[in-house]
């Protein structure tokens, strides 16, 4: 008897899915306005869930697919990626994966892994990156030509720093931004059409940025997800990315008197946005 969520939530019934080539990334809306994802291996009935925010939005969602849950890997602590570990791990016996250095922050945690070596899950070599900056201990997972950041990256944006500094998170933005450009990014939250609102702001002669602009807006109004976007599409849109461009810097550090270096026009991106 697994369907242990019955009667206690209105279960959200709009889902996506995503064909890659050896898996399937099922996307499903939870809360307000996060993504949890269920990564199916061609061929298999298991599944690896990515930031369970909610343990109802999955075992509704795994019912549904005939899908079990065999591991959860969350990306960082905070509890709208780690809230559903516990009943789940009670209701599937999944085994929950986590950054070692986090183990004491992630709920339920079964394996502690280290990033930067290659974790093969259900049979998936992915690679965990060391993303500091949103929190200490945060990771991103890579899966082939699909990216899981977690808070880190988002459609025209990037996670607000909490726990890191502002050189870590330019390192770890600077990383994502590196993979190949037509990876698919999964992030965890539907934000982009207020952070490209943000975007015009200082990004204004943006042929790039408007034309996403007019599709993200004709998407949301139809109820449909802005992500998975790309890492070409954000490297050419995304405020917090753009600093890797020597034109836009220049002219954004000319024009507000900032140093004209990465880092410092990031920056300066980054205390503007929160002050926003
Ligand atoms: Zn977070």
């Amino acid at each position: 008897m697994r369907d242990f969520t019955e009667g206690e939530h209105t279960i959200p019934c709009m889902r996506w899915q995503h064909r890659h080539s050896a898996f399937t990334v099922h996307q499903l809306p939870a809360l307000r306005d996060n993504y949890i994802y269920l990564i199916q291996p061609h061929g298999r009935k298991l599944c690896i869930v990515i930031d369970p925010a909610e343990a109802a939005v999955v075992s509704a969602a795994c019912r549904d697919l005939d899908l079990t849950p065999a591991f959860i890997i969350n990306t960082h602590h905070h509890w709208d990626h780690t809230d559903g570990n516990r009943a789940l791990k009670r209701a599937f016996g999944c085994k929950i994966i986590g950054h070692a250095p986090d183990a004491e922050r992630i709920p339920a945690i079964d394996l502690r892994v280290p990033t930067e070596s290659p974790l093969s899950v259900l049979g998936l070599e992915m690679r965990l990156l060391d993303v500091p900056g949103h929190t200490l201990g945060h990771m991103a997972i890579v899966l082939d030509d699909a990216l899981f950041p977690g808070d880190t990256l988002f459609g025209a944006g990037c996670g607000r720093i909490f726990e890191g500094t502002y050189e870590q998170m330019w390192h770890s933005l600077s990383r994502l931004a590196a993979l190949p450009g037509d990876s698919k990014i999964y992030c965890a939250h539907e934000y982009t059409l207020a952070n490209l609102r943000f975007a015009a702001r200082i990004d204004r002669d943006n042929p790039v940025l408007n034309a996403r602009t007019k599709q993200a807006k004709a998407l949301r109004k139809e109820g449909r997800p802005t992500i998975p976007s790309t890492i070409q599409l954000e490297r050419e849109t995304n405020p917090f990315l753009r600093p890797l461009d020597p034109v836009f810097r220049q002219a954004y550090a000319r024009q507000h008197q900032v140093a004209d270096n990465p880092l410092a026009v990031f920056r300066d991106i980054r205390a503007r946005k929160d002050r926003a």
